[in-house]
């Protein structure tokens, strides 16, 4: 394409992280045809924008700073696009128990795969994996990559909407999905305000050797100045997200290597015994936002871009994944029809935003529950946490809700 000429498209997904590239092949590639579109018409034609080429992946590179839990809902989803085998080549890390506990008081809980006949609880998985194995599929299922380049502008018109590059190219689409992450420019060139909450917290991520191997666990300690959690990667090692007061966080980055490893095998309580070793560290900060309409004529967001949450239940992808499942719904529900048309649009905004609206509001109570160091407070977080722990009706509601909905009894 040059710099003069128009790509004429159906839909093009601005953003090609782990959200937008599931996106576009989504919509290229039916997930589930019989099921949805019994119409037997092809794919959508379908471009992706993105500003940063993605790293081809490295099999013997270092592990991502950024992991996902990847729930049962989203792993569908990659079944049904015809990814999930090369991610498991490439480094999923399933596991099988789950266990958070509280700093302040004896409360303490347990999950296990074993009690809801699960094999597992969700996959530990690389962003890198996720990213570059989508990547690869998008060329098979001839989505046209553009990138790098980044969007400019919007005009949205009638019967379609034209996209502004940087570079001066444009593109005319029926349908933009702005999947451009939290700062989405789709979404302020579309005019959505967005309600967003600064938790006054960063999360330290860092990936970490210790004296025992992570047992496939997820293991979260509620510390009175936010989470802290161990996720399990596949060669023994862990994943570290620590929520923390910005100050501190400073403090945790500009420490030497072995003082951190002692800090955060004391705030661990030594779970794994001894942090032996640490890899390079950064911090994230942390804000809860929820844009105020996901659609508008010709536009829809997904992802960030709709959405951002605590990452103390590790769901802000999955919440991602869900809107890429539901609006491909949508749009295959309605063969033939135009995907821009916003009444299809508004019933995906009817499927996600309540949803990711409650998970986000969950979120923060939990946080606010945890980070109350008021003595009636904290005994009622022991007892309900012993509670929950020894009611199996209370105990698999939550599995349900952390897999995704997706797991039987
Ligand atoms: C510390 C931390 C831990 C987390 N842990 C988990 C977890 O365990 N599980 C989980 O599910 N989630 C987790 N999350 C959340 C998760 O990282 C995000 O929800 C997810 O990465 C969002 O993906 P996305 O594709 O929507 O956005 P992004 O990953 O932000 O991708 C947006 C893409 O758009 C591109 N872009 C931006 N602007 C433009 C433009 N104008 N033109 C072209 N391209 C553009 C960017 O280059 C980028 O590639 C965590 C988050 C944090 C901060």
């Amino acid at each position: 394409m040059t710099a003069r000429e128009v790509l004429d498209v159906d839909v093009l997904v601005v953003g090609g992280g782990v959200v937008g590239a599931a996106m576009a092949l989504a919509l290229a590639c039916r997930p589930a045809p019989a099921a949805v579109d019994p119409s037997g018409l092809p794919g959508l034609r379908v471009a992706l924008l993105e500003r940063t080429p993605p790293a081809p992946f490295d099999p013997l590179g270092e592990a991502d700073l950024r992991v996902f839990a990847v729930n049962r809902a989203s792993q569908r989803l990659f079944e049904s696009l015809g990814v999930w085998p090369a991610m498991i080549s490439r480094g999923v890390n399933p596991y099988q128990a789950m266990e958070v506990w509280d700093a302040r008081s004896p409360g303490r809980i347990r999950f296990e795969a074993a009690e809801v006949g699960e094999p597992d609880l969700g996959h530990i998985v690389e962003n890198r994996v996720i990213q570059w194995t989508l990547w690869e599929a998008l060329e098979a299922a001839g989505v046209e990559q553009i990138c790098p380049a980044g969007l400019s502008w919007l005009q949205v018109m009638p019967g379609g909407v034209d996209a502004g590059l940087d570079d001066g190219r444009t593109v005319h689409a029926a349908l933009v999905v702005g999947a451009d992450g939290a700062r989405s420019r789709v979404r302020s060139l579309a005019g959505i305000g967005l309600d967003s909450t600064r938790y006054g917290q960063r999360a330290v991520v860092a990936n970490v050797s210790t004296g025992e191997h992570n047992q496939a666990t997820a293991w979260q300690r509620f510390l009175p100045s936010g989470p802290l959690a161990f996720l399990p990667l596949a060669d023994g090692r862990s994943s570290i997200v620590w929520s923390t007061e910005p100050e501190t966080a400073e403090r945790l980055l500009a420490l030497d290597d072995a003082t951190f490893c002692a800090e955060l095998g004391a705030a661990f309580e030594w779970r794994l015994g001894p942090v032996n070793a640490t890899g390079p560290r950064a911090s994230f900060a942390l804000i809860g936002s929820q844009a105020r309409h996901y659609v508008r004529p010709r536009i829809a967001l997904v992802g960030d871009a709709a959405h951002t949450i605590h990452p103390l239940a590790g769901q802000g992808a999955n919440l991602g994944f869900a809107d890429v499942t539901a609006l491909a719904r949508v749009l295959w529900s309605r063969p033939g029809r135009d995907p821009g048309d916003l009444r299809g649009l508004r019933t995906y905004e009817r499927m996600r935003r309540g949803d990711n609206w409650l998970m986000m509001r969950a979120m923060e109570g939990f946080s606010t529950l945890f980070g109350s160091g008021l003595p009636p407070v904290e005994m009622a977080r022991g007892l309900g946490l012993i509670l929950a722990d020894r009611l199996p009706a209370i105990k698999n509601g939550f599995l349900r809700r952390a897999l995704g909905g997706a797991v039987k009894g």
